[in-house]
């Protein structure tokens, strides 16, 4: 009895646990620096998560504590590729519309794409079994295709490793017959897991017997990549409400993946920049150009550190924030 007591005691402290790891809210806090990929980070969490609707343009402002203003402005461009600045890439990545994910973080995953391809290669030779055969049958998956399959309910999540070339889907035939499961996918998974790719199989919370990836989980990936935090930042809405639904009724072993994740995203936010506060009245220090602004909407952000203030504009509204830093949930 005693026993099970202890054990119902720890099991509360570790739900509590968990749900503050994975919620991270802003607080007011002085900031002292920005740069202008923190804007266009700021820019893109204060947009309702789930629109993907791409901006045509967008423009920067920064005044420093000292008064001095830069601006930049990037207007969307088909060609873009890569570029040397953090900041002009995330905000090409707000402008495109219907992103192949692969194509756009070509650069930053270019090493793991090609060993990925290579092992993927090596799994194919070494499946060597008496009357069976196997072939990818999907790879690459664009955003819009993962949406869809998530929204009727085949995939649990918003992103996936399909969407940056890191995942592919083994089909495995006996006698030209297609088997949707049995031990021969085992057979498969372990001579992938012995190549060192992560097979679905392994999945608490949604196995998928045909499915192989790059690396254990997203969290993994977003810890080799942190830029690819941007990605997923579009959809935390959406894995807090896969992670809440489990733990609600105890089951947080089902969607370890997911808090993984949740973690990995707000380790990479922990002290950056964020808004705090909306509707925050006219700041009189921005009684000059409020005004010209609203004759002139476009998608902006203009921050200013001396009086510590952000204003964000999307269509012909605006609003003013307060800054502050991202921290975890103070514990209650
Ligand atoms: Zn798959």
């Amino acid at each position: 009895m005693r026993k099970a007591l202890i054990l119902f005691f720890l099991s509360i402290i570790s739900c509590t646990a968990f749900s503050q790891s994975i919620v991270r809210t802003c607080q007011p806090f002085q900031v002292d620096s920005l740069q202008f990929k923190d804007l266009v980070w700021m820019f893109a969490q204060q947009d309702s998560l789930l629109d993907l609707k791409p901006y045509s343009q967008l423009t920067l402002i920064l005044e420093d504590r000292q008064g001095k203003r830069l601006e930049k402005t990037f207007q969307s461009d088909s060609t873009f590729r890569m570029n040397e600045s953090v900041d002009e890439y995330l905000a090409q990545r707000i402008m495109i519309d219907k992103p192949d994910l692969t194509a756009f973080w070509a650069l930053e995953l270019e090493d793991d794409i090609s060993l990925f391809k290579s092992l993927k290669d090596s799994l194919l030779a070494k499946f060597k079994f008496k009357y069976y055969t196997m072939r990818y049958s999907s790879e690459t998956r664009s955003l819009k295709q993962q949406l869809a399959l998530q929204r009727r309910g085949k995939s649990k999540i918003a992103l996936s490793m399909h969407n940056f070339s890191l995942a592919a889907d083994v089909a495995i035939y006996r006698k030209k017959r297609y088997l949707k499961h049995g031990l021969i996918y085992e057979k498969m998974g372990t001579i992938a897991k012995d190549l060192g790719l992560f097979w679905g199989g392994d999945f608490v919370g949604f196995p998928d017997l045909g499915h192989i990836q790059a690396f254990k989980n997203s969290a993994e990936l977003l810890r080799q990549h942190p830029n690819l935090a941007f990605e997923f930042e579009h959809f935390k809405a959406n894995y807090e409400q896969v992670y809440t639904q489990k733990a609600s009724v105890g089951r947080e072993d089902l969607v370890q993946d997911t808090q993984d994740l949740l973690e990995a995203m707000n380790e990479f936010r922990l002290n950056q920049a964020c808004l705090c506060e909306k509707a925050q009245p006219i700041p009189a220090s921005a009684h000059a150009w409020i005004a010209s602004y609203q004759l002139n909407p476009k998608p902006r952000i203009h921050v200013n550190l001396k009086d510590q203030w952000a204003y964000v504009q999307r269509g012909n509204t605006g609003y003013f924030f307060s800054l502050g830093l991202w921290q975890r949930q103070a514990k209650k």
